[in-house]
């Protein structure tokens, strides 16, 4: 998402980027220059990226699309380079923890956009890059501000729209199959926003019609255009097509950029394949133990993936009605607060409340469950727990969705939206307040967290049998965990397998349906996933490997002394910033604690 800015205009930014004054070194109050160079940041970095600006909830470029040409890249080129220099004028050391993170997240946000246009290019190869229909869509479906004012934008905002395809049609060369086709897809199925999307909008609104009838022409031409694209990529000579597969060397580089973890690409590959071994022996031991139990003169079959998966579907069984799922959700809240309180795992604010509700229509169709949370342009907006709806569903599908989010996974679900997880680390984020956080946010801390005390809490004692109640989750319990979590590892094994080590598509379907006792349709699902995105399937993986590695090392090094509740605590303050960073803040201070 890009915009166009005259070049005057940038050359006047860049000019300003570098006179600015930013302290010396001898500046007692490193820290509050560092946060007007921040502020300054920021609102450049809108100025060059207005569809990103729209999309974060800041509305002053609504009406500008940027034409994503060679001069354009030039200009984030300068950006970046400005703005990495300006970073070099900062004493790190000197700046408060929040925003030495900050540092470190701007500066790898620089270096990954740098890399991004030299190297990624994906602006060549990857045809769905291109694609206006997602942000013309949100200004008819938000409303942030009056219909009419986001119609007269939507209307200045078509205008570049011609010169946005016929750039795209330039620029790409030798692309992959699979992005073409999701290119075609995609284009098509969002150019309804410029028909009948954009009528319904204009029937509800207070314009002339005058005005109306010069958004409906230029809409109609908008459709023509994307339809005109879309002709382009399926006529397009392509003899010999670049593969999806993204090769070892540009791979490791974009796990570095996307993710920033202390482990390299390779490392947490090695990790994932060992703890597949691992969940695969844990899974085993308890299905023998719990054989007998429930599949009592049934023999037990041979090989021990065919037994763990006849005990898994023994156990999806055990599920609440599809009419009170979201009563369910609800019930089990305040559960897991008294549970972490009673443990001492976190201190939850008790003043902010997660809502439960059914999901906003405009959500609909993906059902499960997500946390929506205010951007950071909507401070007081409430963060949901939405929950999906069943309407419009035949009664088998319910049956596997509900056989799918069991008894227990629901519970786990639970544990990884709400509290502790996502919801839980929100507020302690919400508690260090910086945009630079919020726009830039680490998804592999943030999944890595959640993904985290799901284990964390089973570790404690949660999900235990309420008829023997030893204490401990239950076996049961435990069993559906590790399918759960073999779901993420076996998502990192995937993805790199893909990409890095040119993983056949029959493998990759054995790994999911044989060994991550996954249904086919989502296996099918995951391969269309894993063959048009890379390396996001591993930040959910590699997070938690980071966080969980890392607790244990300061357990062990802390021995007696360790306190669950205070490393949690710890850990959360520093925002959602990429886990080495926190990592490396947190041991410092232990060190400096102790001299
Ligand atoms: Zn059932
Ligand atoms: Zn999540």
């Amino acid at each position: 998402m890009k915009k166009i800015i005259s070049l005057l205009f940038i050359l006047c930014c860049i000019v300003s980027c570098n006179t600015e004054k930013h302290p010396t070194k001898t500046n007692i109050n490193q820290d509050s220059s560092f946060d007007q160079f921040k502020e300054h940041f920021v609102l450049r970095l809108w100025e060059l990226y207005p569809g990103w600006a729209s999309s974060q909830g800041y509305h002053r470029y609504d009406s500008i699309l940027v034409v994503p040409n060679q001069e354009q890249r030039n200009k984030e080129l300068d950006f970046c380079k400005a703005n990495l220099d300006s970073l070099k004028t900062f004493e790190l050391a000197s700046l408060s923890d929040n925003n030495k993170t900050d540092y470190y997240m701007i500066e790898g946000q620089l270096n990954s956009a740098q890399w991004y246009i030299n190297s990624y290019k994906s602006y060549e190869w990857n045809p769905s890059d291109y694609n206006v229909c997602g942000g013309f869509a949100e200004m008819l479906a938000n409303n942030y501000d009056s219909l009419d004012t986001r119609l007269h934008h939507f209307y200045l905002r078509m205008k570049n729209v011609k010169a946005y395809y016929e750039t795209a049609k330039q620029q790409i060369k030798n692309p992959t199959v699979e992005h073409t086709q999701l290119a075609i897809d995609q284009n098509l199925g969002g150019a309804s926003t410029f028909d009948i999307d954009v009528k319904a909008a204009l029937e509800k609104s207070h314009l002339g019609t005058k005005e109306k009838e010069q958004i409906l022409e230029r809409a109609a031409e908008v459709k023509a255009t994307i339809g005109d694209y879309a002709e382009f990529l399926k006529d397009m000579k392509n003899e010999s097509p670049r593969s999806f597969r993204l090769g070892k060397e540009l791979y490791d580089k974009k796990f570095e950029h996307d993710i920033q973890s202390s482990y390299t690409a390779d490392e947490i590959y090695q990790k994932a394949v060992e703890h597949k071994t691992e969940l695969h022996a844990q899974m085993f031991a308890i299905t023998k133990e719990l054989w007998s139990t429930y599949l009592k003169g049934k023999k037990m079959p041979e090989n021990k993936l065919v037994a763990i998966k006849e005990m898994i579907d023994v156990l999806s069984v055990k599920h609440v009605p599809a009419d009170s799922f979201q009563t369910e959700i609800e019930q089990q809240i305040p559960r897991l607060v008294n549970f972490i309180k009673e443990k001492n795992l976190i201190y939850i604010d008790p003043s902010k409340p997660l809502v439960v509700r059914k999901e906003p229509a405009y959500m609909a169709g993906v059902a499960g469950a997500s946390i929506s949370s205010p951007g950071p342009y909507d401070k007081n907006g409430n963060t949901y727990y939405n929950v999906g709806s069943f309407a419009g569903w035949d009664k088998a599908r319910i049956e596997s969705y509900l056989r799918e989010y069991n008894y227990y996974i629901l519970q786990i679900l639970n544990i990884h939206e709400a509290i502790p997880g996502h919801y839980t680390q929100l507020i302690y984020s919400n508690q260090s307040p910086s945009i630079i956080k919020s726009i830039f946010g680490n998804g592999a801390m943030i999944e890595g967290w959640a993904v985290y005390t799901e284990r964390m809490m089973l570790e404690n004692g949660y999900g235990n049998n309420p008829s023997t109640d030893s204490g401990q989750a239950s076996k049961e319990m435990w069993l559906m965990y590790y399918k759960w979590n073999l779901r993420s590892t076996c998502n990192t094994i995937l993805d790199y397998g893909v990409h890095a080590n040119n993983l056949s598509k029959e493998d990759a379907m054995h790994l999911l349906i044989d060994e991550a006792f996954q249904q086919k349709a989502e296996a099918e699902g995951k391969w269309k996933r894993v063959s048009v995105t890379q390396v996001q399937l591993c930040s959910y993986f590699t997070g938690f490997k980071e966080i969980y590695d890392f607790r244990e090392e300061v357990k062990k090094k802390e021995g007696d002394k360790f306190n669950l509740k205070q490393f949690h605590e710890k850990f959360l303050s520093y925002g959602s910033a990429p886990v080495k960073y926190i990592k490396e803040l947190m041991t410092q201070e232990t060190l400096n604690s102790k001299k």
